[in-house]
């Protein structure tokens, strides 16, 4: 809560009257933004806060948030959000010019003189999810939102692999036995899995789930490295190939393998979503589903939608802002979120089919696409490769990338396509791909 400080003061008795309350919203789930009435001019004014997931959730349980009211693009007061819904208080204003000017760098497509932009935030497939719409269209945002959310809960039972009653546990308990019937997404998925397993050689494989699970911290025991034994068992079931497609069943044809969606589907639903909103004649809006982001025509003023990597280095801090191409999609992986430690060491989420050990050598990467599914399966299915053998890759699907190396001080190593959509926000090397 150090940041609550800044430059310039509300006017005398200023308060704020909460219209959305706190919720996820703009450049990323992991910024937080807060939507109010000035009591004072009567106007809206919108209010953004980059925060780490963690933090925005400790902030709410405390009924405290920051709030930053913008006026043409720059910052120019803050107050506390004493209660979720009740006033923000002009108080505890201090200054300081550097967290200020950072701010104003996150928030030029902030004014008060366009519609201001409208979010609903919901949970679904473990993750927070946020519809964000254009002033404009403000008034499609609920009708919208609860197709949206509808559609994510339809598609998360049939494929979270934590509920056993889903399509994916279903097929994953029959696995070497006998084909089972799939729902139609469910095997669109499949299919899909299949073609970036296929792109990526092997790197991203959907079959993963038997190594994934002997990285899984178990609830009571203490986390200790895999055996050599139980890593080569388990990567005897792991096989893409051996997915096998027919007229609305699947197979999998190896006793004891386990499809995990988890590298693939939040991108496919993002892209289910993105689609509904389409044909709800929704037209300017940008959907995020954990990080996986998909946008449409423009945010407020006719500004293209942007994005923000976090710092893989400093989760709180956002690294680089990216403008994106009109109908695209970003993904991001690293091994900074989801991590076990074992002795002292920290082991990330994403496995490299090919040893069974977490793929190291990154800290992030990025992925821009035209759709959120490559988007994602990429992001998943680059990490492993490397920056060296994901270029080919990323030539052939006209994706952009950046990878940021596992290294300190921080480089960015981007596509010569991204150069100009990027603005870096903290102090770091930035280059185009070694080797491109
Ligand atoms: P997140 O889901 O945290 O946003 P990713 O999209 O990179 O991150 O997906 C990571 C998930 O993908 C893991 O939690 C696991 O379920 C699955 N996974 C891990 N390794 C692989 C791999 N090599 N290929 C495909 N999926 C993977
Ligand atoms: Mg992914």
């Amino acid at each position: 809560m150090r940041s609550l400080i800044l430059t310039r003061i509300l006017p005398p008795n200023g308060s704020y009257r909460a219209a959305h309350g706190v919720e996820g919203c703009g450049a990323s789930s992991r910024e937080a933004a807060w939507s109010g009435v000035s009591e004072t001019t009567q106007r809206t004014v919108t209010a953004r806060w980059v925060v780490p997931l963690t933090s925005l959730r400790d902030s709410l349980r405390t009924k405290r948030f920051a709030a930053l009211r913008c006026v043409r693009g720059s910052v120019t007061a803050l107050g506390w959000q004493d209660t979720y819904k009740d006033q923000v208080k002009a108080t505890a204003l201090r200054k300081s010019i550097p967290i200020c000017t950072f701010l104003v760098l996150l928030l030029p497509a902030c004014s008060l003189f366009s519609p201001e932009p409208v979010s609903s935030s919901f949970e679904t497939m473990g993750t927070g999810a946020t519809l964000t719409l254009a002033g404009k269209e403000s008034s499609k945002l609920s009708g919208a939102a609860d197709k949206t959310k509808q559609l994510m809960q339809d598609l998360n039972a049939e494929l979270s692999v934590y509920r056993a009653d889903s399509a994916v546990s279903r097929l994953n308990a029959v696995a070497g036995v006998r084909p089972l019937e799939v729902p139609e997404h469910t095997r669109r998925l499949f299919e899909l899995s299949k073609v970036y397993g296929e792109l990526t050689s092997g790197a991203f494989d959907v079959t993963i789930g038997p190594v994934v699970d002997l990285w899984r911290p178990v609830k009571g025991q203490t986390p200790s490295l895999p055996t050599d034994d139980a890593l080569t068992e388990a990567l005897a079931r792991v096989d893409f190939r051996q997915i096998q497609l027919m007229d609305g069943a699947a197979f999998l044809a190896r006793r004891g393998m386990r499809v995990d969606l988890g590298g693939i589907g939040k991108g496919y639903a993002v892209d289910l979503a993105w689609r509904e909103c389409r044909n709800l004649a929704v037209r300017n809006f940008m959907f995020d589903l954990g990080g996986n982001v998909r946008v449409s025509g423009e945010s407020e003023s006719g500004l293209a939608w942007s994005i923000a990597i976090r710092n893989p280095f400093d989760r709180s801090a956002t690294l680089a802002r990216i403008e994106m191409p009109d109908d695209w999609a970003v993904a991001t992986s690293g091994q900074y979120e989801r991590f076990i430690e074992i002795e002292g060491r920290r082991y990330g989420h994403i496995v490299d089919p090919r040893t069974g050990y977490p793929a190291a050598g990154l800290a992030g990467v990025t992925i821009l696409a035209p759709n959120a599914t490559m988007a994602d399966a990429l992001s998943t299915g680059l990490f492993v490769l490397g920056p060296k053998r994901s270029i080919p890759i990323v030539k052939k699907t006209g994706a952009e990338a950046v990878f940021i190396p596992d290294k300190q001080p921080a480089e960015l190593w981007v596509t010569p396509g991204i150069r100009s959509k990027l603005t870096v926000l903290i102090p770091a090397k930035v280059q185009v791909l070694p080797g491109w």
